[in-house]
Order: structure tokens, then sequence, then C-alpha cells
């Protein structure tokens, strides 16, 4: 669909850019993304991706505001407390940007949910089931996957672009059987700006597949906000990865 002149104005200065301009608009007006997890990294996500006028914006979370989500989810204000994350953030989303579709799912993550055709699919929770799931379904369907989590005053940003390689997948570098407890925000605490600096490294991520830019499969970043430095490196599959990994295949020859 072409342009309007509510589009010209809202995203001038995309369109003054010689590699977004009006097509890369247009690509962006088409695109479908899940959003998973509206905590400290899906609130600067979908802000984002909201302003940068993204066709359909589907966000899933089964909680309700907390007083102690407000030192970093930026969406919410305090009148919002005790009602749906989902909810909330939908009408400050539509507020910001009203040629957005934004669907809601008020629930734990599900494999329906994630059959629902997206370009992308976004990480924002803190849950290892959740991101488990999300790698399994984005590795079979070939969706890119962008994945990130923060605590304390550090972040990862980890990408897999299914779409065009499967040779490396999230389970393959996140060790998944480690007896010891998870560690998120809510028993270790995170500084907000941190949260921040990750959900937009997410956004960028997202912008760059949905233009057409290359997303490098199985990049990891780093960021140490204590002193201000990142890190990048390369995962490496996991040859007995049980989603990615030969060993089915192995098995099949015997
Ligand atoms: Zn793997």
């Amino acid at each position: 669909m072409p342009l309007n002149d509510d589009d010209f104005m809202r995203y001038s200065r995309h369109l003054l850019m010689s590699d977004i301009g009006e097509t890369g608009q247009q690509r962006l007006s088409q695109a479908r993304v899940l959003v998973v997890g509206m905590g400290g990294l899906g609130c600067p996500v979908s802000l984002y991706l909201t302003a940068a006028g993204i066709g359909s914006i589907s966000i899933c979370d089964p909680d309700r505001v907390d007083k102690t989500n407000l030192q970093r989810q930026i969406l919410y204000e305090t009148a919002d407390c005790g009602n749906l994350k989902v909810a909330c953030a939908k009408d400050r989303l539509e507020a910001l940007n009203p040629n957005v579709v934004i669907d809601t799912f008020p629930c734990q993550v599900d494999d329906k949910i994630l059959a629902g055709n997206y370009d992308v699919v976004i990480d924002c929770t803190d849950n290892l089931d959740a991101r488990q799931l999300i790698n399994q379904i984005c590795y079979d369907e070939g969706v890119p996957f962008v994945s990130a989590a923060a605590i304390g005053w550090e972040g990862q940003l980890l990408i897999f672009d299914f779409a065009h390689c499967r040779s490396l997948c999230f389970n393959c570098i996140i060790n998944h059987s480690s007896a010891e407890p998870m560690m998120n925000c809510a028993n270790s605490g995170v500084v907000g700006p941190v949260l921040g600096v990750m959900g937009s490294m997410q956004a960028i991520a997202v912008m760059r597949t949905l233009l057409g830019f290359s997303l490098q499969h199985g990049e990891v970043q780093r960021y140490d906000g204590k002193r201000g430095q990142w890190f990048s490196l390369q995962g490496s599959q996991d040859k007995e990865c049980s989603v990615c990994g030969l060993m089915e295949s192995k098995e099949y020859k015997i």
C-alpha cells in the first residue's frame, strides 16, 4: 500500500535515509512481529517498533502491572498497577501510533501463538521454558529469533537468523542442563537503562531483518553497563543439540 500524508510526516526521518526510504517503510508496514514478554525488554522493543510503523505487533504476557515493575518497565504508569500488562501496553502503543495493529495475548506463550506466521519473534521473557519453546518453533518454521536478557548491570543479545541458517540455535548456547536455579530480575535486581539498551538492540536487529539487511546467525553481544563495554562473540553449534544437532540423524544411520 502506498504511503499516505500522515505516513510521510510520521516516518520522515526514515524516508530521508537512502537505505530505508519509501520502499523500506512499506516493508516495515507490511511486517508482522511477536513480542513475548512485556517487561523491561518488551516495553522498549514494542515502543520503538510501534513508533517505526511495523504493520502488526502481537504482544504476549500473562502478568499484571506491579509497583515493583515501574522502576524499569517504561510503558506503564502508577495508575496501571493491578491491570493486565498487555491491555495497558495496547492503549499506550495505539496512542503512540494508531496505524499499527496491536494484538494481545494475556497468557503464557504456547505453540499456537507462535504459529502465527510472524516475520520475526522477539524473546523478552525471563523464562527458560518459554525461550526453549520459541527456539524450537522458530527453528522448525525458519523464522528469525531475537533474544535478550539482562541482570544487574549486564545484558546479553542473541540473534538467530533461522530464515537463512539452521546450523546453530539458542539451545546450543544456553546451558539448559544446569542444576542451578536461573537468576532473574526478581531475585537478583537489574538497572533499568540496561534493559533499555538491550531492548533497543533487539529493535535494531528486528528492523535490520525486516528491511532485508543481513543478520549474523549465532551472534552474541554482551554489554557490561558498569564498565561501559561491549563484547561480541560468535556462538558455535553443539553437535549433540536436541534441536539443531546431528544426534537424531546419527541414530537414524544405525
Ligand atoms: Zn542447537
